[in-house]
């Protein structure tokens, strides 16, 4: 998006606001689509958990996207977006069986990552089909060096313990329609990727019903210039061919399932600020924004890097600025950037705001969350009212006479 439509959206809807270009999340969808034309059945579910505005639901369902859940409510803002149960799966770790038991009474897949919910759950349902998460122990140690690693992770059944998933399976009878995995972050390359996807193939041959094997995600966007990003188009051809023959060698043509996240939203996100104050210290010069950390927590929770833009003064000369937060606690965003040089009452661009950056905002300091808006065909479209007062206090109880002295009690008397 250009500086002048973001400072518009500011000027119009006020700030701090995250502002979403739906044009990038539809090419993201296609371009990932396309990387994978060669599979015949291929389903892209959204990862809610990302940005889970129900407009941007709605967008993705419109893109004919599936969606990936990973709680009983993220499952239920599916559902009111508009998408069909047979298009949700909930692939949550380390919730309830009475969790799992809800959603699959709203008809939305199963995925279950744990021998002891699966023992559970197979032995009450075994008429429902139930995926499973396999955790591959893959490791990219550097260099393109592949590991089955030992990593202690907390997410999915070990490949390890497959002889007694099969023992569960056997006993309860149940169903199993497909296998999952998702490692996150461990995944960078190819190569690594096409490893686990062997690891993943084995385990398939051990079930005979399955309809789908679902990938995860762990795509890799660039955040600043030089970064990581992964190549779908080669990930498209080598997967995708060696699916179709796996899927020869298993006699029945699987969906090929793959669950992005910040591969569709991140980049299609702008985080607006006003600066309120630059202060120069002996060392430093600090640009302090109208947020924090309760708004965008990125940076200080994993270090990201987010390229931060000055849309007010795009051709200044740049200096060096540290970017923090008006939270009471540390609050950085950037230190020693450059930056076109930056006075009071600018606005600050975030780029790379869409994933991960407004569904971790929180009321920190007694802050309102920010607005959100949509541009769509042009048009910049509210989809988020900001937070106001009432918000704030909505839950709180707040109980009459709870610390009124009997001596005050006796005088209202
Ligand atoms: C978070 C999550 C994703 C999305 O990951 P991205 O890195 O945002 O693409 C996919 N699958 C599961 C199970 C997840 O928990």
């Amino acid at each position: 998006m250009q500086p002048n439509e973001l400072l518009k959206i500011a000027e119009t809807h006020g700030d701090p606001i995250y502002v979403y270009d739906s044009s990038k999340i539809i090419a993201q969808f296609n371009r990932l689509t396309k990387a994978f034309r060669t599979v015949p059945k291929l389903k892209l579910n959204y990862a809610a958990k990302a940005l889970s505005n129900i407009s941007i639901l709605k967008l993705m369902n419109s893109l004919g996207s599936g969606l990936d859940t990973v709680s009983i409510q993220e499952v239920q803002l599916g559902l009111l977006a508009g998408f069909k149960p047979e298009s949700i799966i909930f692939t949550p770790n380390g919730v309830s069986l009475e969790e799992i038991e809800e959603a699959a009474k709203l008809g939305v897949r199963i995925n279950i990552d744990n021998l002891s919910v699966l023992e559970q759950f197979g032995s009450k349902h075994p008429d429902i089909p139930v995926c499973i998460r396999i955790n591959p122990h893959v490791m990219a140690g550097g260099n393109s060096n592949i590991s089955v690693g030992h990593i202690d992770s907390k997410f999915g059944i070990s490949i390890h313990q497959i002889p007694h998933l099969l023992r569960i399976v056997n006993l309860t009878q149940m169903n199993i329609n497909g296998i999952h995995m998702h490692t996150g972050s461990d995944i960078l390359d190819i190569d690594v990727f096409l490893y686990a996807s062997e690891i993943l193939f084995d385990t398939a041959k051990n079930f005979k019903n399955l309809d789908f094997i679902d990938f995860g995600s762990g795509f890799k966007v660039p955040y600043k210039e030089g970064d990581i990003e992964t190549n779908v188009e080669e990930l498209g051809k080598k997967l995708g061919s060696r699916f179709n023959e796996f899927c020869a060698e298993y006699g029945k043509e699987l969906t090929l399932a793959f669950e992005p996240g910040k591969f569709l939203v991140s980049e299609a996100g702008y985080f607006l600020t006003k600066v309120n104050v630059v202060k120069q210290t002996t060392s430093t010069v600090f640009a302090s924004v109208d947020s924090g950390f309760n708004h965008l927590i990125r940076p200080m929770l994993y270090g990201a890097h987010h390229q931060i833009v000055n849309i007010s003064n795009t051709k200044g000369r740049e200096r060096y600025y540290s970017v923090v937060g008006y939270i009471c606690e540390t609050d950085t965003f950037a230190s020693n950037r450059r930056i076109n040089e930056i006075s009071e009452g600018d606005i600050l661009c975030f780029k790379n705001a869409g994933a991960y950056c407004f569904t971790m905002a929180s009321n920190y300091n007694s802050r309102f969350r920010p607005a959100e808006v949509l541009w769509h065909e042009g048009k910049a479209i509210l989809i988020r009212e900001r937070e106001n007062f009432d918000d704030l206090i909505r839950n709180q109880v707040d109980v009459k006479d709870l610390f009124t002295t009997k001596k005050e009690k006796a005088a209202v008397k």
